[in-house]
């Protein structure tokens, strides 16, 4: 069945369960909607209380694409896990490979399975780096690490930070772009 609410399509299921006592609505992640009823409730009954739980429902089928689109990259523990060392290696080559140029000195390199980070850097100077940068393009990578190097000398993002990070990645402005599309 159909109802319009704030002129989108709503497609559902209306759905009568013998043992129901009372209406229900359930969204699934794929975006499918049911609603229960209990036998003596009407389809008319059952698209009124849809109607009336629309914005509740947009919300929920809004909060569901959401989550779909930020899962271009695998993020489950296991995935973490299997991929953890390689990160690791990646992420040693380029500090090796840019401190050529930098010759910082920093402590600890931790790999972590974050959802809004990419990379991190202490006080202490210990660079921590989300594990997920495997999945990226050499020159994100690259740049990811190049910022956090970076953030050894300068721990703001002032004018002298982003010169810093300029003379080994001079195109970061376009990659630090790219990076806040990627989810
Ligand atoms: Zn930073």
């Amino acid at each position: 069945m159909r109802v319009v609410i704030n002129d989108q399509n709503i497609d559902y299921i209306f759905k009568r369960v013998r043992r129901s006592r009372s209406l229900r609505i359930s969204i699934k992640r794929d975006g499918k909607i049911t609603v229960t009823a209990p036998f003596f409730v009407s389809a008319k009954q059952g698209e009124k209380f849809l109607i009336h739980n629309g914005e509740w429902i947009l919300e929920k089928l809004k909060q569901h694409k959401e989550k779909a689109a930020k899962s271009i990259f695998p993020s489950s523990h296991k995935d973490f896990l299997i991929n953890k060392s390689r990160a690791l290696r990646l992420a040693r080559e380029k500090i090796s490979k840019l401190n050529v140029f930098y010759c910082f000195k920093h402590a600890k390199v931790t790999i972590k399975n974050m959802n809004t980070r990419w990379g991190s850097c202490s006080k202490q100077g210990n660079l921590n780096f989300n594990y997920k940068m495997i999945y990226l393009s050499d020159e994100l990578a690259e740049y990811i690490v190049a910022h956090e190097l970076c953030h050894l000398s300068e721990m703001n993002h002032g004018r002298n930070f982003w010169k810093l990070v300029a003379r080994t990645v001079p195109g970061w402005k376009i990659l630090r772009k790219q990076l806040k599309n990627i989810n």
